[in-house]
């Protein structure tokens, strides 16, 4: 028997497939989610004046304890008319310009006026400089303030904007095909007759990609037919950067993905890895199109998804880090052996501790609605003990 590609060198080759997308400008409100083309570098300074980060009067600090005579306000926004001399404070809100001449604010809270002057009645600031947010303590120009590769999230996307961008590049969204295979899968909801099951798989795909930086077309459904399936490959990959079709990845008399894969004129890259559930698993190029097959099995394919699809399709959005990071955490429970191949066992992660489900067979689909974690097992791992170490994908 051939030997099963690793899992870790089967998702290399997937991803040297094809390099990322071409980067395209997006607006801020349409930023959400893409990954960042160039990093965002800071082109003014933040704040870009020294600013109070109180409200209060600012002052010399050379004066106090006070008393002071108020000569003005400045609040956020205006730029300071004059500057604060001896004796005098100015009453000065959170965000507004410090005037010339103050070097401290006190504390609205810390002063009252008596005879139409300012006194101390609370703390002393005490230190030059308090309350104050000096010229670019945020960030300066030319500061590093998002990389290339990052995903952006509502903070990075602010910090970008309060860099002083006007817009992100951001890598394009890869078009991705969702494709199910078989005679016996009727569309979600509908009756079905002897045999008949539904397909779960289609919309469990389009649901893993819809956080994702893809578009993604509704899943189409295919008979398991070699030739419309060879036709319908050849068709998508005109309009698509990924094909993922869910069944017929395996070697049984029904199962056409490989060969529809030749006859569509595709190359394959590698099929077959040393994982379980998502033993068969196809990846190849049907001409500029990733195809990528997952086995029909629900945990397969969630598997398998999780481990092949949303990496691919990261990495052509122009992810730094497309592949799931793997976190530890202790087993609330005893766990048996490793064989052959790594497990990939459905768990739930609960108050820091990982069960990993009894049931896990690849077929069964009731483990997906409360598995929040898979739990890494490597080839040939000892038997563990509850509150051993235990490696696990997030999932939730
Ligand atoms: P296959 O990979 O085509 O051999 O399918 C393996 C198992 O997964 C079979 O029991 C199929 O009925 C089931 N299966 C295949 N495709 C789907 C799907 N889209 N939704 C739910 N189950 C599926
Ligand atoms: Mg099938």
């Amino acid at each position: 028997m051939k030997k099963l590609l690793p899992v870790e060198d089967a998702q290399a080759r997937l991803l040297a497939l094809r390099a990322p997308l071409a980067p395209e400008k997006v607006a801020f409100s349409e930023s959400l989610g893409r990954y960042l083309s160039q990093d965002v570098v800071a082109r003014r300074d933040q704040p870009a004046a020294r600013l109070s980060a109180m409200d209060g009067y600012a002052i010399r600090s050379a004066d106090l304890p006070g008393p002071w005579t108020v000569i003005g306000e400045i609040s956020a926004g205006a730029a300071p008319a004059v500057a604060v001399g001896a004796g005098q404070a100015m009453r000065i809100f959170t965000g507004a310009m410090l005037p010339d001449g103050a070097d401290t604010v006190i504390l609205q809270e810390d002063v009252g006026t008596a005879d139409g002057h300012l006194t101390l009645t609370g703390d002393n600031p005490g230190s030059h400089g308090a309350h104050i947010r000096d010229r670019a303590s945020d960030f300066a120009t030319g500061d590093m303030l998002v990389p290339a590769g990052t995903r952006l999230n509502p903070g990075a996307i602010a910090a970008a904007i309060m860099g002083g961008a006007a817009q992100l590049t951001v890598g394009t969204r890869p078009r991705v095909a969702i494709l199910t295979t078989g005679d016996e899968l009727v569309q979600p909801g509908r009756a079905l007759a002897a045999g008949q099951i539904p397909d779960s798989n289609g919309t469990m795909l389009a649901a893993m990609l819809a956080p994702e930086p893809a578009i993604t077309g509704i899943p189409l459904h295919v008979r398991d037919d070699r030739g419309i399936l060879a036709k319908v490959l050849k068709d998508l990959a005109r309009r698509h950067d990924v094909i993922v079709t869910v069944g017929g990845a395996s070697v049984g008399d029904h199962d056409h993905v490989r060969g529809a894969l030749d006859d569509a004129g595709g190359r394959l890259d590698f099929w077959k890895i040393a994982m379980r559930p998502g033993k068969p698993l196809i990846a190849g190029m049907v001409d500029d199109a990733l195809l990528l097959g997952l086995p029909g099995n629900p945990s397969s394919a969630f598997v398998t998804a999780t481990l092949f699809l949303l990496p691919l399709v990261r990495h052509l959005a122009g992810a730094r880090d497309p592949l799931p990071q793997v976190h530890r955490a202790p087993l609330a429970v005893p766990l048996g052996p490793g064989g052959a191949r790594r497990d990939y066992l459905r768990a739930r992660l609960d108050q820091g501790a990982l069960t990993p489900f009894t049931g896990q067979d690849s077929g069964r689909a009731s483990p997906l609605a409360a598995a929040n974690a898979l739990v890494l097992r490597e080839i040939g791992a000892p038997e563990r003990t509850a509150g051993d170490i235990a490696d696990y994908i997030d999932i939730a």
